[in-house]
């Protein structure tokens, strides 16, 4: 049986038009679970009981749940049970702006990023579109609030999930669902480049953020397996066409690990390789692990290699530090949940 939660507001009207129905009745289903937040079928009181009966036999509305929590003031880390007893982690982050949620996309990650705590952990499986709205409606029912932004960041490389990744920004983005708009989605990729091209097509105004964390082969095939098969030269190619086709500028986000990719050489090469790009570059304080030897960089480093960048006329940006004193390093919940 499939979840209600997983149909992109078109697919449940052919799905009506499909049972006989006017499809203006997929929009009420919309109205009861995404503004009403009402979850019981049987409640969906503008639909004649036969419809209703008739849902309730195709679709449930069962909700993935929370198996622990932890919180700082700015930050609250969510680890979710799915319903073949996986986990996956999502964390909200209050800004002054209003808060974000980052989502997991698949449970673990191929990709092996050697910094990563949910590298180490191979994929088991995608997450359905569903289980990836969920981590949305669960959290803003046990905080009570609106989030106003999503990141597509958390376990997982988004595109190598393109098919319910797609889904999942549907009907958050539907005036109907959960009416996120598409300038506060980032879609995060650590650079699956064909399927760059295949977003850059799509009618979607979301964000693109790209994982780089080293500006050169050498440093990058060390650190993202990833980059043997789709080097420096092919993601570059693959950035200036997705700019070029959608207009929109895309963010490059750097983790700054100590006395790896620090150094102000690297700062250079990666003012050479943008300069002039409509891009705006986010350098990460890493979160370290203890499963991991990679250490954050210094302040000092992290501020000279801002100022080298910022002196080769590039915008750079240096990212707040959330939740230091809750696992935040993504990956780390589900880690210390897989060794109970
Ligand atoms: S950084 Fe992202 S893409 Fe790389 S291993 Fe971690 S979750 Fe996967």
């Amino acid at each position: 049986m499939r979840n209600l939660f997983d149909l992109t507001k078109e697919e449940l009207e052919t799905y009506f038009l499909n049972i006989g129905e006017k499809k203006f009745k997929a929009t009420q289903v919309y109205e009861w679970l995404y503004q009403k937040r009402e979850y019981d079928i049987s409640k969906f009181s503008n639909l004649k009981k036969e419809i209703r009966d008739k849902l309730t036999m195709d679709f449930n509305t069962n909700l993935i749940t929370i198996e622990k929590k932890e919180t700082d003031n700015l930050t609250h880390k969510y680890l979710f049970r799915l319903f073949d007893n996986n986990f996956i982690e999502a964390v909200v982050m209050h800004h002054d702006y209003g808060s974000s949620i980052c989502v997991s996309s698949e449970v673990g990650c191929n990709m092996a990023c050697k910094f990563c705590e949910s590298g180490r952990q191979k994929k088991i499986r995608n997450l359905e579109a569903y289980e990836i709205v969920e981590q949305i409606l669960v959290i803003e029912q046990d905080l009570n609030m609106h989030l106003s932004s999503v990141v597509i960041m958390g376990i997982g490389e988004p595109l190598d999930n393109f098919a319910n990744i797609i889904r999942f920004i549907k009907i958050i983005n539907d005036p109907k669902g959960l009416q996120i708009g598409a300038r506060h989605i980032t879609l995060s990729t650590c650079g699956l480049v064909p399927k760059m091209y295949e977003l850059s097509k799509l009618p979607l105004q979301i964000n693109l953020a790209i994982s780089l964390h080293a500006p050169n082969d050498q440093l990058r095939n060390a650190l993202m397996p990833v980059n043997k098969v789709y080097n420096l030269s092919t993601l570059m190619q693959g950035i200036k066409d997705y700019l070029s086709v959608t207009g929109r500028r895309i963010t490059i986000e750097y983790v700054m690990l100590n006395n790896v990719n620090d150094k102000l050489e690297y700062a250079q090469e990666l003012a050479s390789l943008f300069k002039g790009m409509n891009i705006y570059i986010n350098l990460i304080p890493y979160n370290e692990t203890n499963h991991l030897e990679f250490k954050r960089s210094s302040k000092k480093n992290i501020m000279a290699f801002y100022d080298c960048l910022k002196k080769n006329g590039l915008n750079v940006t240096i990212r707040k530090e959330f939740g230091r004193n809750i696992n935040a390093a993504c990956g780390q919940l589900r880690g210390s949940m897989k060794q109970v």
